[in-house]
């Protein structure tokens, strides 16, 4: 038996020894982890600054403040999400009392992406946690220095029969993929989503896959032409573009184009400055390997401003092509970095229906004053998610459900949501045991199939 065979089959008989699903323990493990995190943000700040010069007012804003208000909303409504709920029963089965009780899956799996690596492998176990599971973390091997901090984090606050974090790459991912689970819960791109998903098929565990592809924004000629670079800007470079839900690429009237680009133009320069190299807001590339994807996606001749790159440092400048068709490089796969494709469109209606043809994306963007063509796109096209005039902010709304639909993902997290995708709900009926008509029992007869239809 391997050292995370042991973990496993230590974590099963933890879980069955039923100690996580009291719900003050429950509460319990969840104050711990939320003060641990405040133990740990100078390292965490520091371990991704290490691993790709994030500054360090980002990291709070887009990870640790998330998983404070995560927390904060989990505590405030456990007692409510764990209560039996009360339904009707039907006619035909009365008397009966029926009710509907969450429990726990057991041993779950929570395999995270680099890209903010604190929020994506501790939100969920945030969730795990609030729904009474064990839980294996395995953080990505690609943000080295946050994958030890978040390691050292759960070393610290768990004992490993509870939560265990599993550093290493893929092998190591394989390794326990390999294993029986109760519930995975995956965040990556589809291809490696796909793995998933063939793994969990072998012993039927349920998946919640959380994935990416490629998130249009529509700005439409009603913009607001002031704040929508702005909030595009910000969307589209938090990070070096390397965020699941960022805009992917733009879709704008041709008209339109011309003041849209020096909108973003002005933007770029009013917050990195003219040379956003130099800029302490500005990350990096994480590696080489992805610094050689996105370096090559960038199509010199269609170059509207940036374009720089310094492959030692592994900076490519705030980037904005110009004009972009759908044949283009950049356009076959999620860019996942900061190079930002405008694609200019003469006919309204063709534009929604290119966006319909492709695969349903993860975030959908529409920056217009009015109505009447913002329901016209969400209505007619299918995405994880929609905001009209900004962009990523859903994700801090634990109020809305977080994940996507075909391509971009299977099932959903944040706050109630969260706790569902770590929960098997169990239906439950009690009825007395008192002396039962024969109605529902052969000999069947006609003045039985009358009743049976009156009370149906
Ligand atoms: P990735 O799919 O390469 O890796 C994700 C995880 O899978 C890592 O922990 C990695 O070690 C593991 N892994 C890699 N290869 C594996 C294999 N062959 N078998 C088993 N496990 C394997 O993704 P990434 O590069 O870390 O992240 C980028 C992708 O994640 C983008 O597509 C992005 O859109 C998506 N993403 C989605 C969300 C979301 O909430 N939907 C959030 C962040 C990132």
């Amino acid at each position: 038996m391997s050292e995370l065979q042991k973990i496993i089959s230590d974590q099963q008989i933890y879980f069955q020894s039923g100690t996580t699903k009291g719900l003050t323990f429950r509460k319990e493990q969840l104050k711990k982890l939320k003060s641990q995190i405040s133990r740990f943000e100078e390292q965490f700040c520091s371990s991704v600054y290490e691993d790709f010069k994030k500054p360090h007012f980002e990291t709070f804003e887009t990870e640790i403040g998330l998983l404070y208000s995560e927390i904060d909303f989990t505590l405030r409504n456990l007692e409510q999400w764990t209560s039996k709920r009360t339904v009707e029963t039907n006619l035909a089965n009365l008397p009966a009392r029926s009710y509907i009780q969450a429990e726990p899956f057991g041993v779950s799996l929570i395999i995270g992406a680099w890209n903010y690596p604190f929020l994506l492998t501790l939100h969920p176990l945030i969730s795990a946690i609030a729904a009474g599971n064990t839980a294996i973390v395995k953080p990505s091997e690609v943000a080295i220095k946050s994958s030890e901090a978040v390691s050292d984090l759960i070393q610290s606050t768990f004992p490993k029969e509870y939560v265990f974090c599993a550093q290493g790459d893929h092998s190591v991912a394989q390794e326990l993929l390999a294993q029986r689970f109760d519930k995975i819960f995956f965040t990556g791109g589809p291809a490696v989503g796909k793995i998933v998903y063939k793994a969990a098929a072998e012993h039927l565990t349920p998946v919640t896959l959380e994935l990416g592809g490629k998130s249009p924004a529509f700005i439409l000629p009603d913009a607001n032409w002031k704040t929508t670079p702005k909030k595009l800007v910000w969307g589209k470079f938090i990070n070096a573009g390397q965020t699941c839900v960022a805009p992917d690429y733009l879709l704008v009237h041709e008209r339109d184009a011309p003041k849209l680009l020096e909108g973003l133009k002005m933007q770029i320069e009013k917050i990195h400055g003219p040379n956003p190299a130099e800029s302490e807001a500005f990350s990096r590339i994480v590696n080489d390997r992805h610094f050689e994807r996105v370096s090559k996606l960038i199509d010199k001749s269609k170059v509207y401003c940036g374009g720089q790159i310094d492959a030692e440092k592994r900076y490519i400048a705030p980037t904005v092509l110009y004009p972009a068709t759908w044949e283009d490089a950049c356009m076959q796969e999620e860019i996942f970095g900061p190079v930002l494709p405008v694609m200019p469109y003469s006919d309204f209606d063709s534009a929604i229906d290119e966006v319909k043809k492709r695969p349903k994306p993860l975030a959908l963007y529409v920056f217009s004053k009015g109505r009447k063509a913002r329901k016209k796109i969400m209505d007619q096209l299918s995405f994880g998610a929609a905001i009209q005039n900004d962009t990523l902010v859903h994700f801090a709304n634990v109020h809305l459900p977080l994940g996507g639909v075909g391509d971009s993902g299977i099932g959903n997290y944040h706050g109630k949501y969260g706790f569902d995708a770590f929960s098997h709900y169990k239906s439950v009926m009690l009825r007395p045991s008192w002396p039962e008509p024969n109605i529902k029992y052969p000999p069947y007869t006609n003045w039985k199939q009358r009743l049976l239809r009156k009370l149906i």
